[in-house]
């Protein structure tokens, strides 16, 4: 009686959380990217002045589209 039963539940359940790490920090550097996109025109008198991206935000949606893959 001392050794410990293996329970299904937990076997399942870990298996489950089981996440692909390279994919999963990309896609947070891509949603940080895309934060920082949506958030730049408000700090940019370049944006603000052409309605439109500056060179800064066009590189920001770059980085956010080549990390969501
Ligand atoms: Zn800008």
């Amino acid at each position: 009686m001392s050794a410990p039963v293996p329970r299904r539940a937990e076997t399942a359940s870990s298996a489950g959380a089981m996440v692909p790490t390279l994919a999963s920090a990309a896609r947070g550097r891509a949603q940080t990217a895309y934060r920082v996109f949506l958030n730049h025109p408000q700090n940019c008198a370049d944006c603000a002045a052409q309605r439109g991206r500056c060179e800064a935000a066009q590189q920001l949606w770059d980085t956010y589209r080549q990390d969501r893959g």
